[in-house]
């Protein structure tokens, strides 16, 4: 450190003084020496003290001198060792022999722990070569291969004291030591915290070039400053073509100011806004991104620039977009699926509220599409539901929807009517539309449709899916009535059908309950008085009701494939009987209803083949089957082939309640049946009706003639038996034989009557 000292005496001052202390030592020798030599000896002394002050003057020159050289060797020294940067010299050897104060700091270790040692020890194993490389350069001669002209410079890590390794860039110089070795002279400055920056930058630099999304940098005025790769990948826009441009240049159009103007405020507010956006490509193709921008501002809040991140997410946009129209849309005729439906039928409801007008909801199903799809294959049907969706379609309005929501059922949406009837000529057109013939390949199909159809409003409160419960029941009103028309939904009638279907629930719960019972009523030859047979009679025993007769439930289930578990169920309830009966000693054989229904199921014979297999004890010669409904047999080729077939088994037919069909005569023709069931309704008045009795005879002549048996139904009276006896039928049912019993008191009835209760005996 320089040291302050006191300001030097000026030349001037110190002779003065000098000057003065002799005067006054002349005066004080004058008076010593006497006057001649005193003067001379005066006059030497006075030289003598010249020479002395010149002299002392050297002297202090001198001191002064070496005081400049000190301070100033004293001021190299500070600077030496304060400078900013590291010095140091290191010999031909690699040994450091020189350091400054900043060199030691900045390894963190004393001057006397780096003098001595190789300059290697403080360098990164990483970087040897480069010390090599440096000392090299440097050190060979001028002119020799890896010389360097200008001081090197280099960039290498260093190690610390205490092994920390920093970054440090040497500028490399030679000199000569006073042996004239050369020696190296190098500048070490830390760099970092450059490096560290320049890293940093090439880290921005490259997410910048090799980010996935695209990056736009504008001016706080907006216009372009630069953009990435990414950017001139997903806008088809060079660098050169935006910069300097503005963002606007990208407008898709499909956004209006006010998304734009939400935009800047979200921005400036919140130095953000980030959403998705539709943007238009160079190639003029509109693509969605999903875009970030942020206002980058400097240390004082100064806006700097914007940058803008995004991503062109057409491609996911489309898939959502195919996701939805899957969820919405049916894949093969692509009308709107059952969801789209509820919401469309939704919106009509609340628009139609709104407006106070009428939403029609039509329910159509195709007639006959099982036959095409049974008899052309699927691959056709499908041609032609794909046909007639799009003919109906076309038969609707703008703004009405059409929808498929089954197999061949389909739903059609009218909005904004005046009133219901409005929607008559639009049903027509439907109908037409699903009549018209199609051409699928080379064969020609046709269908029609059956259609329901409800409105809103109406009188009660009524929720959408209602609507759609109406008009499905509306449609099999239409099938119902003969197809290729339309229905319209009756309120009224809607709450019989209601009733229907609990009752319908009732009988198939007290099924699975096993709350029906079989009670039998014998047949007997009055004649002989031989018992030939008892007839199965069906009864509810309801936990509430007591015990129901058929009347009560079996009409509600004539229609619905109830009746044919239910007829099943009594085929093999009879059939334990039987068996119950043969155990208990007695033979007889029972007499089963069908209805008309059963007996046409297509798979009926198998049926019964495995009812019957199911009791192998019973012979199928014990069963006999009363037809029912005769009327309702519609396919009298096929019922035929039915008995036909049972009775290849050895099971008997009847037609019940004979005589109340009107065409009674052509069954009699056609279905070979061995028994006929006279009505009760000619029975009971026999005796009283001349007509009936007439009936009667016809009915007994034409069995005769046709070679069938012939029983009476319903004879109540001693009267009304002995009068059948005289008309030629021996064999009879009804109260006055016995009534309808339980199948176990059965053994004991026959016995009783065996025993002489016969009255006609
Ligand atoms: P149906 O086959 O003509 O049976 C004769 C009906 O007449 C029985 O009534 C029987 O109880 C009744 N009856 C018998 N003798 C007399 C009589 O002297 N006077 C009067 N007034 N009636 C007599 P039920 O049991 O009420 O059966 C009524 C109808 O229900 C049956 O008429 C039959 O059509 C049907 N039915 C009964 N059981 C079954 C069954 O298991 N399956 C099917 N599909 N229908 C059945
Ligand atoms: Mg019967
Ligand atoms: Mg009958």
């Amino acid at each position: 450190m320089i040291t302050p000292k006191p300001p030097p005496e000026t030349d001037a001052t110190l002779r003065q003084r000098a000057e003065a202390q002799w005067r006054k030592r002349i005066e004080n020798s004058a008076d010593a020496f006497g006057d001649l030599t005193l003067r001379d000896t005066n006059l030497l002394m006075h030289e003598l003290h010249v020479h002395q002050i010149e002299l002392e003057m050297q002297n202090e020159e001198l001191r002064r001198a070496k005081t400049e050289a000190d301070d100033a060797k004293a001021r190299y020294q500070d600077l030496y060792d304060l400078a900013p940067v590291g010095y140091c010299t290191v010999n031909a050897d690699g040994v450091i022999s020189q350091a400054n104060l900043t060199l030691t700091t900045l390894l963190g270790v004393t001057h006397k722990a780096l003098i001595g040692k190789p300059l290697a020890r403080f360098v990164c194993r990483e970087d040897q070569d480069t010390v090599y490389r440096v000392r090299q350069q440097v050190l060979s001669p001028p002119g020799a291969p890896g010389h360097a002209g200008a001081p090197p410079t280099c960039e290498l890590r260093m190690v610390r004291g205490d092994g920390a390794s920093f970054w440090a860039q040497w500028t490399a110089s030679t000199k000569r030591d006073a042996q004239g070795a050369p020696e190296l002279r190098l500048v070490v400055v830390e760099i970092s915290a450059r490096k560290a920056a320049e890293a940093e930058t090439l880290l921005a630099a490259s997410v910048f070039k090799h980010a996935r999304e695209g990056i736009m940098i504008t001016r706080p005025d907006g216009t372009i400053m630069d953009v990435n790769d990414t950017f001139t990948r997903i806008t088809g826009y060079t660098r050169d073509e935006v910069v300097g441009q503005s963002p606007r240049m990208l407008n898709s159009g499909r956004h209006g100011p006010d998304f734009y103007v939400a935009m800047w405020q979200s921005l400036k507010t919140e130095g953000y806004w980030s959403g998705e956006i539709w943007n238009r490509r160079k190639s003029g193709e509109v693509f969605a991104e999903i875009q970030t921008i942020s206002a980058v501002r400097d240390a004082q809040g100064q806006l700097q620039h914007y940058v803008a991140l995004f991503s062109d997410i057409t491609a996911q946009k489309e898939h959502q977009r195919q996701l939805e129209h899957i969820a919405h849309f049916d894949a093969l005729t692509n009308l709107p699926n059952r969801v789209l439906l509820a919401d469309r039928l939704h919106q009509a409801v609340a628009q139609a509220t709104r407006r106070g007008d009428t939403v029609a909801v039509a329910y159509l199903d195709l007639d006959g599409f099982k036959s095409v799809n049974d008899h052309y294959g699927h691959d056709v049907g499908d041609q032609l539901l794909i046909a007639l969706a799009s003919n109906m379609k076309d038969a609707l309005r703008e703004g009405d929807t059409m929808a498929r929501i089954g197999g061949d059922e389909f739903v059609a949406v009218f909005t904004d009517l005046t009133h219901p009837q409005a929607s008559l000529p639009l049903l027509t057109r439907l109908l037409e539309a699903a009549a018209q013939p199609v051409l699928v390949g080379d064969i020609q199909v046709q269908v029609s449709a059956s259609l329901g159809v409800t409105f809103y409003p109406q009188a009660q409160e009524i929720e959408a899916d209602q609507l759609l419960r109406q008009a499905d029941q509306a449609m099999y009103q239409a099938k119902m009535a003969g197809r290729n028309r339309y229905h319209v939904f009756d309120a009224l009638q809607d709450t019989d059908l209601r009733v229907h279907h609990e009752d319908l629930h009732h009988i198939e719960r007290a099924l699975a309950r096993h709350e029906f019972v079989l009670h039998f009523q014998p047949k007997v030859n009055m004649r002989t008085g031989q018992v030939i047979g008892a007839e199965a009679l069906i009864r509810w025993q309801h936990p509430e009701k007591g015990l129901l007769a058929p009347a009560t439930f079996l009409p509600v289930i004539e229609e619905h494939p109830l009746a044919v578990a239910i007829g099943e169920w009594v085929i093999d309830m009879a059939l334990q009987q039987i068996e119950r009966w043969r155990e208990a000693g007695l033979d007889l054989g029972v007499s089963v209803n069908i209805g008309a229904r059963q007996l046409q199921q297509g798979d009926f014979v198998e049926r019964l083949k495995t009812i019957l297999a199911a009791h192998p004890k019973v012979v199928p010669s014990c069963l006999e089957l009363e037809i029912l409904e005769t009327s309702a047999v519609k396919d009298m080729a096929q019922v035929s082939s039915v008995i036909d077939a049972c009775q290849q088994m050895g099971i008997a037919f009847a037609l019940d309640d004979f005589g109340t069909g009107y065409s009674s005569l052509t069954y009699l023709k056609r279905l070979h049946v061995a028994m006929l069931k006279i009505d009760q309704s000619f029975v009971r008045d026999m005796l009283q009706d001349a007509d009936d009795r007439s009936i009667l005879q016809g009915v007994i002549g034409l069995a005769s003639a046709f070679k069938r048996g012939v029983i009476a139904e319903g004879v109540e009276t001693i009267a009304h038996g002995t009068a059948l006896l005289e008309l030629g039928c021996d064999l009879a049912q009804g109260y006055c034989i016995a009534r309808p019993m339980p199948g176990d008191a059965m053994p004991d009835w026959v016995e009783t009557w065996a025993g002489g209760s016969n009255p006609f005996g």
